[in-house]
């Protein structure tokens, strides 16, 4: 059995230093999220994720679901375990008071997103698909549908599911074919969709089907797509539940990694019509979904951050304990566990640093969707949200693309052990493969960065974070950190990461459209690496600034509750991150401006 414990420190961290956690809890609307309710929920989401989804992760994945005749059986244990999810209201945290949820900022539910991603990605998929759809539902529905289903969907009777793709509609949804014709007060939906995660399974009494479908009028293309709920089980008046509908999982995927959930390819309408009602306006589906778009992304990219600190969790583990060669220079003395070998400390540092550095952009986002939501202010609130829509798609595309590198060292780290399925390493890499696919690929994310949040405003937002982290460096010079040789070198790398960003962002902007789409996912990444460089080296300065401040002591470790270690930590780590990940924001630059001319130098043959 592998285990995971949430490494609370370093989230509450990351929520206070890059999140804002203070000022989100200031807000109107907070008032009752106190600084030890936030703890409390924190160590008990802990509790749940260690000691309930942990132990039935390796299950999920070896035994996977099994479909029969159009039900599926998920993995043992994970009934149970979805039960004791509900029956402890985490289902709802985020969801509004109104429907039955907690209400709580979404900086908050994203570090406890993160217990559930980490212990168990495929459980944990769920409820994200299903607080998408209340969240869909929330601000589009009726008020007569938002009573019919939230109420359950948030307390997690009912599942919810997000039917988008099908077989010739992936990236592109313009093509989507699914029908819905309307019928009295309600429409006849047909069609096959496919890839839909959690669409069928024996954990819930319902499932609410949020489905994109076109209208015998419609016109062509995206500006044709509708959006229906449509559920597994009608609803009576009375809210009990009523006929099958027409709707069927045909079957299920084999997949390379979430085995433990199932992967449903949909059938609507095999005989007279699934039955579904219109959410929002009709020919409106796929700005509806954009209301709910930056949660998910959000949400995927936190995927990226989660399933890496398990493989890192995992691959420190191991490394304090296998016993192989011995320290250079002593080859007398008796073998060491491979921590001590500087290439092993090389790749557990990579690791650990680049972790860091993607909860801090993942939290620092969080923080200002709270801020876009609940800010006092408006000008405040439309700041916030600017960020967060540039922001977005580097979240999810970078944190995702890095996840495939650090599970990967995760199995690095175990040697021949790691390619052994028993040992549970290659199950985080198998895993997170998924998460730079689904939820738009990394291309899509760096078309939208480029295409949508660049250009819409020729760059403002984009150059506006950066005259943040310029002004912010500088700040943190007059403070006296250019004396500490330590924030010093961070400030050196990282405004070296800034210049090429400017460099390539100014590039980008001039660049004709094809030629930009050629450096679009380095441009991302350039992006990812520079910002979380910048949250790092502010971590830093906050580390340096809890040291000072301890009492009669002013230096690092040699304390009882190891605050001196973990700030100490905390300092390192960022300078692990500006020595071995911030050199790498020259390199992207250089593709983001010279790459296009062999990407699109061959003819399709020459290929
Ligand atoms: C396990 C799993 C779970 C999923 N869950 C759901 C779900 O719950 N609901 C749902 O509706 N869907 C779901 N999906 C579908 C998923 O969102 C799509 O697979 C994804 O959007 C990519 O679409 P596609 O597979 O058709 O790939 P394609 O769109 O065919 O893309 C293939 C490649 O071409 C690239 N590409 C395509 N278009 C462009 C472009 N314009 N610019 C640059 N590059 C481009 C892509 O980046 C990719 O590398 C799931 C998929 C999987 C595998």
């Amino acid at each position: 059995m592998t285990t995971y414990a949430p490494p609370l420190r370093e989230m509450l961290f990351a929520m206070k230093e890059h999140g804002g956690l203070d000022a989100v809890l200031a807000q109107p609307g907070n008032e009752e999220v106190t600084g030890e309710l936030v703890g409390a929920i924190l160590d008990e989401a802990s509790k749940f994720a260690a000691n309930v989804l942990a132990p039935i992760n390796a299950q999920g994945d070896t035994q996977g679901c099994r479909w029969h005749d159009g039900a599926v059986t998920t993995a043992d244990g994970f009934k149970k375990a979805y039960a004791g999810f509900c029956e402890s209201g985490w289902n709802g945290m985020p969801a509004a008071v109104e429907f039955g949820g907690q209400g709580m900022p979404t900086l908050l539910s994203t570090a406890v997103l993160e217990m559930w991603k980490a212990s168990n990605m495929a459980f944990s998929l769920c409820q994200m698909l299903t607080l998408g759809a209340v969240e869909a539902i929330t601000h589009h529905a009726s008020d007569e549908l938002k009573q019919r289903y939230l109420p359950a969907m948030v307390e997690g009777r009912w599942t919810g599911t997000m039917n988008i793709t099908e077989p010739q509609a992936g990236s592109d949804l313009a093509a989507i074919r699914t029908k819905a014709v309307p019928e009295a007060d309600h429409y006849r939906i047909s069609g096959t969709k496919i890839f839909i995660t959690w669409g069928e399974h024996d954990m819930a009494q319902n499932i609410i089907h949020l489905v994109l479908a076109r209208l015998p009028d419609a016109p062509p293309g995206v500006k044709g797509i509708s959006l229906f709920v449509c559920p597994k089980f009608l609803v009576n008046a009375d809210g009990s539940l009523g006929e099958r509908n027409d709707l069927v999982c045909a079957s299920i995927e084999h997949k390379i990694g979430i085995h433990g959930s199932a992967t449903a390819v949909m059938s609507f309408g095999e005989g007279a019509g699934a039955i579904g009602w219109l959410v929002g306006e009709a020919n409106q589906g796929l700005s509806c979904m954009f209301t709910m778009m930056n949660h998910a992304r959000l949400n995927v990219g936190l995927e990226g951050v989660a399933i890496s600190d398990r493989a890192y969790q995992k691959a420190r583990q191991f490394a304090l304990e296998r016993v192989q060669g011995k320290t250079l220079g002593r080859e007398g003395e008796p073998s060491l566990t491979i921590i001590g070998h500087p290439d092993v400390r090389r790749m557990l540092m990579d690791m650990k640093a680049r972790v860091e550095a993607m909860r801090a952009l993942a939290y620092y986002a969080a923080g200002l969707m709270d801020r876009a939501h609940g800010h006092a202010d408006t000008t405040a609130r439309q700041s916030a949200q600017t960020l967060v829509d540039l922001l977005i798609p580097i979240v999810k595309g970078w944190c995702t693309d890095n996840a495939l590198g650090i599970t990967s060292d995760g199995v690095q780290v175990h040697g021949g052990m790691g390619f052994i399925e028993e040992t549970g390493a290659s199950q985080h890499l198998r895993d997170a493969r998924i998460t730079t696919i689904y939820e738009g690929t990394t291309g899509i994310q760096a078309n939208d960065l480029i295409g949508r949040k660049l250009a819409r405003d020729g760059g403002r937002a984009m150059k506006q974070l950066i005259a943040t982290m310029h002004a912010d460096l500088d700040a943190a010079g007059d403070s006296g950190a250019s004396r500490d040789a330590l924030q010093s070198g961070i400030a050196t790398a990282l405004r070296g990461g800034i210049k090429s960003l400017t460099e390539a962002t100014d590039w980008v902007l001039a660049a004709p459209a094809r030629e930009a789409a050629a450096g679009a996912v380095p441009y991302l990444k350039l992006a990812g690496t520079v910002i979380a460089g910048w949250l790092m080296a502010r971590g830093a300065r906050a580390a340096t600034a809890q040291l000072a401040h301890r009492p009669g002591e002013g230096g690092e470790g040699g304390d009882s509750n190891g605050d001196g270690d973990f700030f100490g930590a905390q300092r390192i780590t960022a300078q692990h991150y500006a020595l071995h990940v911030l050199p790498h924001a020259g390199a992207l630059r250089d593709t983001v401006l010279h790459g296009a001319s062999t990407t699109l130098g061959l003819t399709d043959a020459q290929f």
